[in-house]
């Protein structure tokens, strides 16, 4: 069975690659999805170089010269040297190299363009870390950028945030609900109700059916109750507001075509990760009910429409349950198409595994479920104790 473990720029950078990838492949894992963009952020790293690790805004390679000419948006720089030799310090020790890819999710480059960035159904940007995926620049530059990922020579280009995402918010006093949050989450910027209008969706009475439900909810209306489900949704917010968001895979279904054709135009392979599995257990490993793949939807994820476009696809799979792990393993296979490569992405330790067995049960579930490779995230998240539950749960799937 197909394998890898994420490890990011920082982690190469820390302890040095020779270490990092003999201990990886010590514990019998294919390959490693090595972060060659990243998003800022600022994470505890037990045996990184320091205790709590800054991230920022930054592709970790020189892009080939000439891919992001004429271009509005191109690559934050990061540490220009991450890749260099990585591809021969791979294959000396057999293993493969991914290059785990963060396309739309950049503060950075939202703060210099505002304007490439989601816009509510109040008309505002407050969202600058989530570029639009209906913005020309902002698609001009996801395609400049897988280029630039799978020229690298990588054996796949796995792609994070290629898609829309919901609303994040630091601090909200005003209780909101599920269906609130989603609609407050909805991009109304020109490009996306365009897009939405030229499919036959009244994009402006979905928008003011947002503003008007959202607003009442920031007034003192009480929140809406349940989950975010097509008919709790049009019985909350109206026919419009679902054609709304159900037109917003448009969007996304074009950008990953044009995507996953730069990627195997350069002789790699697309792997397509949505959030919807980190949307949903994340912070604890207790996804709610709905399963992932029947909940896609709602980030303009079309899963159906994507198994013609994309070869591989990377199934967040956090949740400390083995059953719940192959559910959404097979429920992603019967969406995608049997025959696509479906690759379960498992956290080795908290807040979904607290066991060695416990992480084994799952890796035996995801293959049953017809899984054809496991992904463990992240090296540097997590201590070595955790790490070495790896070859047990490698060899029980086989
Ligand atoms: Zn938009």
């Amino acid at each position: 069975m197909d394998s890898s473990v994420y490890v990011f720029a920082e982690d190469l950078r820390g302890e040095g690659v020779e270490r990092v990838l003999d201990r990886i492949r010590g514990y019998g894992v294919a390959g490693v999805t090595v972060g060659a963009v990243h998003h800022a952020t600022r994470d505890v790293t037990p045996h990184g170089l320091s205790r709590l690790t800054v991230r920022h805004d930054g592709a970790h390679f020189t892009p080939a010269p000439g891919l992001f000419g004429g271009l509005r948006l191109s690559p934050v720089p990061g540490y220009p040297e991450v890749f260099d030799g990585l591809r021969e310090a791979c294959a000396k020790r057999s293993l493969k190299l991914h290059a785990w890819t963060v396309f739309l999710y950049n503060a950075t480059l939202g703060a210099r363009h505002p304007d490439v960035t989601v816009r509510d159904c109040f008309g505002d940007r407050g969202s600058l870390t989530d570029l639009c995926p209906a913005h020309p620049d902002a698609r001009d530059y996801a395609v400049a950028l897988a280029r630039a990922v799978a020229r690298l020579g990588v054996d796949s280009v796995v792609a994070e945030s290629l898609h829309f995402r919901p609303l994040r918010r630091h601090r909200s006093f005003v209780p909101l609900g599920p269906m609130d949050a989603y609609l407050f989450g909805l991009c109304f910027c020109e490009h996306c109700m365009r897009r939405a209008v030229n499919l036959g969706v009244d994009a402006e009475v979905a928008r003011e059916e947002c503003a008007r439900i959202v607003g009442g909810v920031l007034d003192g209306d009480p929140p809406a109750q349940g989950e975010v489900t097509r008919a709790a949704l049009t019985a909350y917010a109206g026919p419009d507001v679902v054609a709304y968001a159900r037109a917003r895979s448009e969007s996304v279904t074009t950008l990953v075509s044009e995507v996953a054709s730069a990627v195997a135009a350069e002789g790699s392979k697309l792997v397509f990760v949505d959030s919807t599995g980190a949307v949903k257990g994340y912070a604890d490993g207790l996804p709610a009910p709905g399963l992932a793949a029947h909940d896609a939807w709602q980030l303009g994820v079309d899963l159906v429409a994507l198994g013609d476009l994309v070869p591989a696809f990377g199934v967040l799979a956090y949740a400390r349950d083995a059953a719940r792990v192959a559910d959404d393993v097979g429920a992603y296979l019967r969406s995608v198409g049997k025959d696509r490569e479906v690759r379960a992405v498992l956290r080795p330790g908290h807040p979904d595994s607290d066991s060695a067995d416990r992480l084994v049960a799952k890796a035996r579930g995801a293959k049953a479920a017809g899984a054809a490779a496991l992904d463990f995230y992240a090296y540097g998240l997590v201590p070595y104790p955790v790490l070495e539950r790896i070859p047990a749960a490698l060899s029980e799937a086989g």
